[in-house]
């Protein structure tokens, strides 16, 4: 473990479990030759994403996913050279630099397709985009075969090369519901719209980490992970179908542990007031790294494994939990935060709670 921080207050990530998670996800897919593609946007939910892309890599990953270019960028600029999808909008004006790191952009929109092939005229090399079309996510993308057939077939008559077409699952996460089947209706018929037309897309894909684990019939060419390439659920009440392993831990320590008597208050706004004399910890963390203020008298740390309740308001630094009836604790004993259940407690996922820890937390690689 490197550290590189005078913190007590941190993550740990282990490199390990995304390579093994990604190493597991490529001998669930349904064939060999389907891709894994590791989504690592959002600063690899957290994880750090130049990290989480290499181990992904070594752990089988052909591909990666980011949400926009400057992410896109970053891990270029550290020597990543495996192909790089910009899932989301890329600019007019920001297309010749994604062109010229051979990074591939997506398309849903005449104005994006149109700066394309002006560009494509000007350039050497082929540009890779892939296409995005709606099928019931409400977000962005081709809403009928018509608008694609009117949007694709110039496109494969430049120097672009129509690497992929994709769609993305509303309710993959919510294996009982039959929407996912619905859209995927739909994505087919997409690609028979353009494959009837003698227009042949080499990747068509799919699948989020839920669509990848309940949804093994829709594969495709390749599927897209994200949350669960980091050991996480796509949702905390789903039954895994296969190990997977969770990369990230969050850490503090405690730095003041003090009796206080019945009737003294907790931080700001004294919304806790003591009940009797209690056993007062105070953790160096707070809303400043990305824990949440909506955690205020309802979360909890684990210390020694054992449950200890957030009492009063969370602040921008520091945060108090009641360690009243644990057994052995001490100050400097490390505290856990949970990850699912602090996603549960504040109404939020897992998710939001990763890619919310902030910059000022160090990410300790193991
Ligand atoms: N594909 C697209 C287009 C996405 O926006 C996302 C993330 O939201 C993913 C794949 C990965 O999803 P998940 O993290 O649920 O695997």
């Amino acid at each position: 473990m490197k550290v590189s921080s005078y913190r007590n207050t941190y993550a740990q990530i282990s490199l390990e479990a995304i390579e093994e998670n990604a190493a597991s996800f490529k001998n669930w897919l349904q064939t060999p030759d389907c891709k894994l593609m590791a989504v690592v946007k959002g600063d690899g939910y957290g994880h750090g994403a130049i990290e989480a892309a290499k181990a992904a890599l070594r752990g089988g990953a052909a591909y990666l996913g980011v949400a926009i270019l400057d992410e896109a960028l970053e891990l270029r600029n550290a020597g990543i050279d495996i192909p790089i999808l910009v899932l989301g909008y890329t600019a007019p004006d920001a297309l010749k630099e994604a062109v010229r790191n051979n990074i591939s952009v997506t398309v849903f929109s005449v104005e994006v397709r149109d700066a394309l092939i002006e560009l494509a005229n000007l350039e050497q090399t082929p540009i890779k985009i892939h296409i995005k079309v709606e099928t019931g996510m409400g977000r962005v993308g081709v809403q009928t075969t018509e608008e694609l057939l009117d949007l694709a077939t110039p496109l494969f008559h430049h120097n672009i090369k129509v690497e992929g077409l994709f769609t993305h699952f509303a309710e993959a996460d919510s294996p009982a519901s039959t929407y996912t089947d619905q859209q995927f209706e739909r994505f087919t018929a997409f690609i028979h719209a353009l494959e009837d037309k003698g227009m042949f897309v080499p990747i068509k894909h799919c699948c989020n980490s839920a669509g990848t684990l309940f949804h093994k019939d829709k594969h495709l060419d390749m599927v897209r992970v994200g949350i669960s390439l980091y050991g996480l659920k796509p949702d905390v009440s789903l039954e895994m179908p296969m190990k997977l392993k969770q990369a990230m831990r969050l850490y503090s320590s405690i730095v003041s542990l003090r009796k206080l008597h019945e009737g003294s208050s907790i931080s700001y706004g004294r919304t806790y007031t003591l009940p009797a004399n209690r056993t007062i910890a105070t953790l160096p963390i707070g809303y400043a790294d990305g824990l949440s203020r909506a955690l205020s008298n309802k979360g909890f740390a684990l210390v020694n494994r054992q449950k200890a309740h957030i009492v009063g308001r969370v602040c921008m630094d520091q945060t108090m939990i009641d360690v009243t009836d644990l057994a052995d604790v001490q100050a400097g004993d490390s505290v856990e935060f949970p990850i699912d259940e602090m996603a549960e407690v504040t109404g939020t996922i897992n998710y939001e709670v990763v890619c919310s820890i902030s910059k000022r937390v160090p990410r300790y690689y193991e």
